[in-house]
């Protein structure tokens, strides 16, 4: 508060110093009044100052110290992707190992693994690319997926495709009409049955397939464009110089997990390849990334490349891979 100055009265008796001094009392009475008044004022407007800014902060986050993210287990989902923290960007992200976001440009091969799922081989292999962390397809029998539906519940699990490879590995332009669709329904039964999801690619045993087999199958047909005869020549070090010499993005690569051989040979391909900068998909990743619309009844060969190809990227022709023609004639 500014220094006040008080006059001095000047005394010129003793009755006037009396009135003086007292009116002096008077004044100053007033001054330290007035001076109570402000300080009472001033705390009255804090306090009230603190009860709104309490009252406004009700129903807003809670306190620094109580916002530390909590484990997966003691949290719901919704606390930890709540709207307010992925606004102000911070949420948590669980601490599960990224997938890969493809959008298709990158140089992509298919494994895919037919006749199976053999007891030993097959768990064996998933091991094999469960360590790579690549995903394959398998092109199963009906018959080996009802005796083994563990292994393709497995497959499944893990991240791999199943796809159809009829029932009991028949030539399907041979058969009848009813057998060829009891054979188709009784396949897609098993892999139902191990994975509780349909097959949505079939790989006709040997290739083989006519109208009939194209027009009845609930499938689109996969072939292949890489086959290095494993089934011929059981041996890992052919096998894997096969592979590797015809890789090209957009390839689908024909193999069986019924032979050792191939099975020893796969982690060396995927350790050639990816260092050779392929990426390793399922077959309805392949298609998918290349904006391929599978289409039952219809034969794919491979995919098409990536749309906008490296000149000095190694790949197939640009068509689409299809062959709607009949092999058997
Ligand atoms: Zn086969």
């Amino acid at each position: 508060m500014p220094k006040r100055n008080f006059r001095i009265p000047e005394v010129h008796d003793e009755s006037t110093l009396t009135r003086e001094i007292a009116a002096t009392r008077r004044r100053l009475h007033f001054h330290h009044r007035a001076a109570l008044t402000i300080v009472i004022l001033g705390a009255v407007l804090i306090s009230l100052f603190n009860v709104m800014a309490l009252a406004t902060s009700i129903g807003q986050n809670p306190p620094d110290e109580e916002d530390t993210p909590c484990a997966l287990t003691s949290c719901d989902t919704d606390q930890l992707f709540d709207i307010d923290d992925a606004i102000s960007g911070d949420h948590t992200v669980p601490e599960t190992p990224p997938t890969p976001i493809l959008d298709g440009t990158e140089k992509l091969i298919a494994l895919t693994f037919d006749d199976g799922p053999h007891g030993i081989l097959t768990p064996r292999l998933l091991d094999h690319l469960a360590e790579a962390n690549v995903p394959a397809t398998f092109f199963v029998l009906g018959t080996n997926a009802a005796a083994r539906p563990d292994i393709v519940t497995r497959a499944h699990a893990e991240g791999h495709e199943i796809g159809s490879h009829s029932f009991r590995h028949s030539q399907l332009p041979r058969l009848s009409l009813a057998a060829l669709r009891a054979d188709f329904a009784a396949t897609d039964a098993a892999i139902v049955a191990a994975t509780t999801v349909a097959p949505a690619v079939f790989r006709p045993p040997y290739g083989l397939h006519n109208a009939t087999v194209r027009n009845n199958s609930p499938q689109a047909l996969i072939l292949w464009s890489i086959d290095p005869r494993d089934w011929a020549d059981r041996d890992a070090h052919i096998v894997y110089n096969r592979v590797v010499d015809q890789a090209r993005d957009g390839a689908i690569i024909l193999l069986h997990d019924i032979h050792a051989s191939t099975v020893e040979a796969v982690p060396w391909i995927i350790t050639s390849l990816k260092t050779r900068g392929f990426t390793f998909v399922t077959v309805s990743q392949l298609f998918e990334l290349r904006g391929i619309t599978l289409e039952p009844g219809r034969a794919y060969l491979h995919a098409p490349p990536a749309p906008a190809p490296d000149p000095e990227i190694e790949t197939l022709p640009t068509d689409p891979g299809l062959l709607d023609g009949d092999p058997l004639h």
